[in-house]
């Protein structure tokens, strides 16, 4: 019952908290520890039915043996009435020959009576009562027969001793199997109780772990979404064939900034905007040919220039690695290759130490 009490108790406490978690008061931790609960009771109730089966197993094995003793000691009881009715029979045999004193006297003168030896007399006690017949045809001695009608008396003393000692041993056999059919009843009782709340407890914990899974499903997209908004990524893919800083600049062969870097690859090459944005600027601007200026808030901007293509129009927003754009040779550029510049503050800063 203690068992019972705490398994209530706990579902009490799954039922009140998975009715909260439905409002999302309470965090993948706390239901991840409600899981780990519903897991353990689930393994105590397991346990618990385990062991009620394995003592009705138990039970039934005894009362099988139980019937196979009483059988033997029915048997028994049997046999030995049999006995007593026996011995009893022999003695009113013996009764009913009883010569009067004339004819005792005139046996006596004769010397009619059988001789009986001590063997005799023991063979009497214990014979048969078709056997005893025979003694009935003679005529016995009254000190014999007094010898024989204790025997028997004795015998049958012993009889039904024995007789209330098998009687009570099936008697307690009886109350036994009573006792454990008793038990059996309430060990059943509690086997289907203990499966109600191992199906009610597995309910629970199949909705939680859904829980779960769709809290972490969620807690991923949010994180992916973290990342898309906080990060950037290389927004085309090709050589990188200038880095950020002082350089000869390849077509005016002058000592210049380069305010960015260069990714060279075929024309038409998808470009991907670097981070989540609004487009602030998609046309054609002097030396950068056709340009795309994503604002990703707090002073962060991305340009990619020399596009061969434009996808996007001013003020769409954009996901970390949507193709806003294909690749291309526009403005001043000596070949295919996309320029790309990150702006922080109003300054360039070096897109290489920040590309993931
Ligand atoms: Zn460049």
């Amino acid at each position: 019952m203690k068992y019972l009490k705490r398994i209530v108790a706990g579902l009490l406490v799954a039922g009140t908290i998975s009715g909260f978690s439905a409002q999302n008061v309470y965090a993948l931790e706390d239901k991840k520890a409600l899981l780990g609960n519903l897991t353990n009771e689930l393994e105590t109730v397991s346990v618990l039915r385990q062991e009620s089966e394995t003592q009705l197993e138990m039970n039934l094995k005894e009362i099988e043996k139980l019937n196979r003793d009483r059988e033997i000691y029915r048997i028994r009881a049997e046999y030995l009435r049999s006995n007593i009715e026996e011995t009893m029979k022999k003695g009113e045999m013996l009764d009913e020959k009883n010569p009067n004193i004339i004819q005792a006297a005139l046996l006596t003168l004769t010397n009619g009576y059988l001789e009986m030896e001590l063997a005799d007399i023991l063979i009497a006690i214990h014979s048969s009562a078709e056997e005893f017949e025979q003694y009935q045809e003679k005529e016995i001695r009254k000190d014999d027969k007094e010898a024989i009608r204790e025997g028997l008396q004795e015998k049958l003393s012993k009889l039904e001793e024995d007789l209330a000692q098998v009687e009570e041993i099936l008697s307690n056999g009886a109350s036994r199997s009573t006792e454990l059919l008793t038990f059996n009843g309430e060990l059943s009782v509690k086997i289907t109780e203990v499966e109600t709340q191992s199906e009610t407890l597995s309910a629970q914990k199949t909705k939680v772990e859904e829980e779960i899974r769709v809290e972490e499903e969620k807690r991923k997209q949010q994180e992916l979404e973290r990342k898309r908004a906080t990060t950037f990524i290389r927004p085309a893919s090709g050589r990188l064939t200038s880095g950020y800083g002082n350089r000869i600049h390849p077509v005016t062969r002058r000592r210049a900034f380069h305010a960015g870097i260069d990714i060279a690859n075929s024309r038409g090459t998808s470009i991907l905007a670097s981070r989540n944005g609004k487009v602030t600027f998609a046309g054609y601007k002097g030396t950068y040919g056709k340009l795309i200026i994503v604002n990703h808030g707090n002073g962060i901007e991305t340009a990619y220039a020399h596009l061969s293509s434009i996808n996007v129009k001013v003020g769409q927003s954009v996901t970390q690695g949507n193709v806003i754009g294909k690749m291309g040779s526009t403005g001043r550029s000596t070949g295919s290759h996309l320029h790309f510049e990150i702006r922080m503050g109003g300054s360039t800063v070096n897109p290489s130490k920040y590309i993931k």
